[in-house]
């Protein structure tokens, strides 16, 4: 793993900075949070390099040799779940640099959890995951661990972090090696979610200079604006932003007699979910501060209704059968289990008549989403 250095407040993982300079504000007084899902990210990155160092046989000057299982036993999150996620992206990897090889005839270079330098404000780093080198083009993979589908393109807008990543992985090789096409690979495991596109170097100088640079150069303008949108729920300010709050709650909708019309309707939709979100938000805040004894006016903390459950299933069973009683119902295992129990084929050809997938509720996303899902399905 790459040296410990702090935090860097342009950090490249930038959704908020790049769209709201103002956020900068929040993001320098951010204190490190670290999570079980945090650490389970850095757990699984760590054990993915190492499969990937072992099986390319990459050498690792800097640091004391340290075997897989001598690692693994260090982590304080390991389980089978890690160890799929980190071989699988291990395997894309080693999968590509095969590839490279294959398409160039040449042995292709590959770093990983490369450490890059930026310039775009001071004393800014971050650490691309997987870079490989093959004749003209320089490949950036990213290991994506959570649940959301990351795409390199919203619409037409680059996914900053991965510009980022592929520009300055560019810009520390672009003297030694004639790189002429960055590909930019997001590979997320755990939802089989790969999104793979590649640009041309001239493209991403390009939004160097008309994205990149002003973005940064804004968020370090101490009067930068503050410009709410979908990014807000990255920022570390988004519970007690005013802007936020402001956009949020306020529905311009003006007040005439008749009905809404279609158009006004569509106008409002894409708000809704900006509306939602920022609700759920500053009730999840409002809630996390009351647990740690903030006591809100006209609010008390209670809890939720829940479910009757038997704490000894056997000890009831055995109490009820002595008294004369019958209590057990004898139920079918569910699908999966059969399924596991008679094996896939066995079970359609006996059954498969009889098992059905009732239809969903209809639910309305944005075109974007159910593409997103749409590609998912796919891979
Ligand atoms: S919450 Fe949104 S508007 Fe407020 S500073 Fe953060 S990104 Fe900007």
């Amino acid at each position: 793993m790459s040296e410990e250095r702090k935090h860097s407040i342009l950090a490249p993982s930038s959704k908020e900075w790049v769209h709201c300079g103002f956020s900068a504000k929040f993001l320098a007084n951010k204190e490190e949070e670290t999570n079980d899902a945090s650490e389970f990210g850095t757990e699984c990155h760590a054990l993915a390099e190492a499969y990937i160092k072992q099986s390319l046989k990459i050498e690792d000057f800097d640091e004391k040799p340290v075997s897989i299982d001598e690692l693994k036993s260090t982590f304080k999150h390991y389980d089978d779940e890690m160890e799929t996620l980190a071989t699988g992206y291990a395997n894309f990897v080693i999968g590509q640099a095969d590839y490279e090889e294959k398409r160039t005839g040449k042995k292709p270079l590959v770093f990983v959890e490369q450490l890059l330098e930026m310039d775009y404000a001071p004393d800014t780093h971050g650490t691309a995951d997987a870079i490989i080198i093959a004749g003209d083009t320089l490949t950036i993979i990213d290991n994506k661990t959570g649940f959301i589908p990351v795409k390199i393109f919203e619409g037409n807008e680059l996914n900053s972090q991965l510009g980022i990543y592929g520009l300055y992985a560019y810009k520390l090789f672009a003297d030694i090696y004639p790189i002429k096409k960055i590909r930019l690979v997001i590979y997320q495991e755990r939802i089989h979610n790969i999104d793979d596109q590649t640009i041309d170097v001239e493209d991403l100088l390009e939004w160097e200079v008309s994205v990149l640079r002003p973005a940064a150069k804004e968020a370090q303008n101490p009067n930068a604006e503050a410009v709410s949108g979908k990014w807000c729920k990255y920022c570390p300010g988004r519970n007690v932003c005013r802007q936020r709050s402001e956009d949020a709650l306020s529905i311009d909708v003006e007040k005439k007699p008749e009905l809404m019309t279609d158009d006004e309707i569509e106008e409002l939709l894409p708000r809704l979910d900006f509306i939602i979100d920022y609700c759920t938000s500053i009730k999840e805040y409002a809630l996390k501060k009351a647990i740690e004894g903030k006591k809100w006016k006209g609010y008390v903390l209670s809890e939720t209704s829940t479910k009757r459950k038997i704490s000894d299933e056997e000890a009831v069973k055995k109490i009820l059968k002595d008294a004369g009683f019958n209590p057990e119902v004898t139920k079918l295992m569910s699908i999966s289990d059969l399924q596991k129990m008679v094996g896939k084929t066995k079970f359609n050809d006996l059954v498969g008549d009889y098992i059905i997938k009732p239809k969903g509720q209809p639910v309305l996303a944005p075109e974007s989403d159910a593409k997103n899902n749409n590609t998912e399905d796919k891979q």
